[in-house]
């Protein structure tokens, strides 16, 4: 038996973030159980090993779940005075997203390491049972051993990425206490569509507004880059629409504007344009003025039109028909590649903790993190979340 005053479970963002903070504030026997052979794995791939580790414009508004983050956000303040507290400086790039100064994932987990220094690191340790016996927690590890502790922060993370040491397994522990969960789903991950379509844009990279659609129901817009690969469509703003996305594929498609910034009218006029400059040119010769030529190709064809056809032959209707396919071209969604997810969401319902993430009916147990049903979009809120919700629960249970 290992007795100490806080255990952590899971040295990920949220885990180290609260062992940084209770030390700070005078729990002086803290131990961190982390599975993988080294905390903090995850982190050195955030932000294409970069950190994204905050947004100067976070706010509730940007979370979403059944959990209310209003009092952990308050609390925490700005992630820049939290790392600074850690001797990490950080600088904020034109849209507003926060990384460390050095442009290096590594410093953050350095930074959360030093002001780990003196919490005891069980690596390779992967818990699989807690439960409260005699005023104490225990949790009993894969390997057998029993840590025993005053008070403990549940910070194993999500259901994504298990080469991160999160494959969901940890929130079996949570249900064996009877604490409702929502069930997790990947999200900030790929949505996977029709190979055909598909194939021949694979690679392709174009700027686009896209809305997810569900039957006729618009669900939410986002604009930025997409890309193409041979199953499916990726980039930041389709990482931010399958958060929308519930699996069940024939009823969502994604609408895609190639050309945001005009309306149909606007784009007959161009198509017009490039006909009277191009006229003795091939259709997709014509169209390559104004598209990327697979684009254009692909486009062609969902309009019934022969790539090779002079440009001079289209009729009035056809350049109509191609205008709409440029401002509203459907990719059916056929699922998520689930193994690219950044997050999950789901996790233990709000319902069951109260404003400093303890769970009501087990005093001096706070759950952190990706295992609390509350996420966000792509842009540093994810780890926004993590080490506020590691600092409120840190501080909490210091205090108690
Ligand atoms: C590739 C990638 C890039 C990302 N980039 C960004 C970004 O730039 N900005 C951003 O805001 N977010 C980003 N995210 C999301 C962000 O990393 C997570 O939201 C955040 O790390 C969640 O923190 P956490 O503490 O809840 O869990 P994690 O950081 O996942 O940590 C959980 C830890 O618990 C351990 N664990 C699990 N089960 C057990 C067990 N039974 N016993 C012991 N230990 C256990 C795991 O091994 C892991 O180390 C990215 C995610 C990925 C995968």
């Amino acid at each position: 038996m290992f007795p100490v005053q806080l255990l952590i479970i899971g040295g990920g963002a949220s885990g180290l973030a609260a062992a940084a903070t209770a030390f700070s504030m005078g729990i002086k026997q803290i131990a961190i159980l982390e599975r993988l052979p080294r905390v903090g794995k995850k982190i050195l791939a955030t932000g294409n090993g970069r950190c994204n580790l905050s947004h100067d414009s976070v706010s509730v508004q940007n979370y979403q779940g059944s959990y209310d983050p209003t009092e952990i956000l308050m609390q925490f303040g700005s992630a820049e005075n939290f790392f600074s507290a850690l001797g990490l400086y950080c600088r904020t790039d034109q849209e507003g997203r926060i990384y460390p100064y050095s442009l290096s994932a590594s410093a953050v987990l350095d930074a959360l390491r030093l002001a780990c220094e003196n919490v005891q690191l069980f690596c390779n340790t992967s818990v699989k049972d807690l439960f409260f016996h005699s005023g104490k927690w225990h949790a009993l590890t894969e390997s057998g051993q029993e840590f025993s502790a005053d008070s403990v922060i549940f910070s194993a993370g999500g259901i994504v990425q298990p080469k991160f040491g999160t494959d969901g397994s940890a929130w079996k522990i949570l249900e064996r206490l009877q604490i409702p969960i929502v069930q997790g789903k990947p999200i900030l991950c790929p949505l996977l569509s029709e190979k055909k379509l598909l194939q021949p844009l694979k690679g392709l990279r174009v700027k686009a507004s896209v809305t997810l659609c569900r039957q006729k129901n618009y669900l939410s817009t986002e604009i930025g880059e997409i890309q193409f690969t041979e199953k499916a469509i990726s980039g930041i703003c389709i990482f931010n629409l399958s958060s929308c996305f519930i699996h069940q594929p024939t009823e969502y498609f994604l609408s895609v504007n190639f050309f945001p910034e005009l309306d149909v009218p606007e784009i007959i006029s161009r198509l017009y344009a490039c006909q009277a400059v191009r006229c003795s040119s091939s259709c997709v010769d014509m169209l390559s003025g104004l598209l990327l030529k697979p684009l254009a190709g692909v486009i062609l064809k969902q309009a019934n039109i022969s790539v090779s056809m002079p440009c001079s032959e289209l009729s009035a209707l056809q350049i109509r028909k191609i205008a709409l396919l440029c401002h509203e071209f459907h990719f059916p969604i056929l699922g998520t590649v689930k193994e690219q997810a950044q997050a999950t969401a789901g996790g233990v319902h709000g319902s069951a903790l109260d404003q400093h993430l303890q769970v009501k009916q087990f005093p001096r147990l706070c759950i952190t993190g990706e295992a609390v049903d509350i996420h966000a979009p792509c842009g540093g809120y994810q780890l926004h979340w993590a080490w506020a919700s590691g600092y409120s629960a840190g501080k909490f249970l210091s205090e108690r």
